[in-house]
């Protein structure tokens, strides 16, 4: 059942919340067992029959998100037993829209990853093919919606890339709001200049409703920005008949270049031309700068990673073990037991990159890279109302082929989603086809506040 169709039988009392919730959440732990979507499902949930915009509807949150009382991970050891003592802003929006916090998503540690393999718990499996990813770090966010009909709304996370790569090789929509929209309070850090929390539904309503409530000022975020609107009139039948007539989309050459799967080129360009039936005129432009994103995205993602992950040493933060040794010896042990490989490898990058005489050389470096990046978006945005390109360049990966990846070779499959993060901007992934039965999605990237019109455009065409 879809949201729409379940808020609707709430409100004339054909659903009760207190039985079918509880329902749901059997199911939800059924349907666990084959794709490992939660680390931890609520089986408990405070079912309140709160009127609200999201009333009765069950939420499922990624594990990086502090949900009071509930286990939160981040999807990982060094915070195998960490309980909460209070609530994210986003979920408190939630539950005060009578939203019921049902489980907490499976994600790449901290959210490092592309793939959902850098788990210390299990790892979630793509609903369409068991035997391939289902993109990362969101895995288990998109996971959840893909694997059932149940009229869920997936609340997840983007650094780089998060919320679009997983809805893309599941099949679902991924908003990743523009940078600041939604507060961060709550949210354990990856990178804090990057890391933007977002809405995955089965339809551009579904995330269009699920950021009317989330976004908003939080005087507990310094960097929120406190735009509120209702974005389900963004896809109002007649609203996108309005609006997208005349309007234009800019295709980035960059988008579709080498390393982008033949194929997926082709189902995401047709998707495109579908738009000009609309009346929306297409436009080839270029993003220059695109070559460096990857390189100057991952120095800031580290380098901000690495001082975020300094905190869990086993005292204030993280797995308490028996102290043993001095304060290093203690530390290490804490951490070398806490992390895993990934993890590891990113406080090494980091900190190597925050190496005193290397400021410089490659963090200002990359801050420098990054404005212009933006400049490249901005100058695309006085020409263009949105941007549309392929979300990934290629499907849902093998598990055995993401195996002889090396963490570069990892690394650079984020090629079409990064720069979008770097610049902060909102966008929106859309399932457009299939290949071989798995799901290819379009990308539609807006303007900075833009989200009402990318939400427009993902809900005109049904796919
Ligand atoms: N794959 C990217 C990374 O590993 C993005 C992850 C994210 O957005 N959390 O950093």
């Amino acid at each position: 059942m879809r949201i729409k169709e379940y808020l609707r039988k709430v409100e004339k009392g054909e659903i009760l919340p207190s039985k079918e919730i509880p329902r749901i959440v059997e199911k939800l732990d059924k349907l666990n067992e084959k794709y490992s979507c939660f680390i931890t499902l609520n089986k408990n949930p405070r079912i309140t029959s709160k009127k609200g915009r999201l009333r009765g509807i069950p939420v499922v949150i990624k594990d990086c998100i502090c949900t009071k009382g509930l286990r939160t991970t981040s999807g990982s050891k060094i915070l195998e037993n960490y309980f909460p003592v209070f609530n994210a802003t986003i979920v408190k929006r939630i539950e005060e829209e009578g939203g019921i916090i049902v489980g907490k998503t499976s994600m790449d540690e901290f959210g490092f990853g592309t793939f959902c393999t850098n788990c210390a718990f299990n790892l979630p499996k793509n609903p369409h093919d068991i035997t391939r990813s289902a993109g990362g770090s969101s895995g288990g966010a998109a996971v959840a919606l893909a694997m059932s009909d149940l009229p869920l709304l997936s609340i997840a996370e983007s650094t780089g890339g998060s919320i679009s790569c997983p809805a893309s090789f599941c099949g679902v929509y991924g908003l990743t709001p523009t940078y600041g929209l939604v507060s961060r309070y709550g949210l354990i850090d990856y990178s804090n200049s990057l890391d933007k929390i977002g809405v995955m539904g089965k339809s551009a309503w579904d995330c269009a409703l699920g950021l009317s409530v989330i976004a908003g000022k939080d005087s507990n975020d310094q960097t929120s920005i406190g735009e509120e609107k209702d974005y389900t009139r963004f896809v109002n039948k007649k609203y996108i008949e309005k609006n997208i007539s005349g309007k234009i989309i800019g295709v980035p050459k960059e988008y579709f270049g080498k390393g982008v799967d033949k194929q997926v080129k082709k189902i995401v360009m047709n998707a495109i031309k579908k738009y000009e039936s609309l009346g929306a005129k297409i436009k080839e432009i270029s993003l220059p700068y695109t070559k460096y994103a990857l390189s100057a995205y991952y120095v800031i993602a580290l380098a901000e990673s690495s001082t975020n992950l300094s905190k869990f040493c086993g005292l204030r933060y993280g797995l308490a073990t028996e102290i043993k040794g001095n304060a290093d010896e203690y530390f290490s042990s804490v951490r070398t037991k806490g992390f895993g490989k990934e993890a590891k490898r990113r406080i090494l990058l980091g900190t190597y990159i925050r190496m005193k005489g290397y400021r410089n050389k490659y963090y200002l470096k990359a801050l420098k890279v990054r404005k212009l990046i933006i400049e490249d978006f901005k100058k695309a945005f006085e020409k263009c109302n949105v941007l549309m390109a392929p979300t990934m360049p290629f499907i849902a990966p093998k598990f055995n082929e993401i195996k002889s990846l090396t963490p570069a070779q990892q690394y650079a499959s984020d090629i079409l989603t990064v720069a979008p993060n770097l610049a902060g901007l909102p966008m929106i992934n859309v399932p457009v086809g299939k290949i071989n039965g798995m799901p290819v999605g379009l990308h539609i990237i807006g303007n900075h506040f833009e989200e009402g019109e990318i939400l427009s455009f993902a809900g005109a065409i049904k796919w």
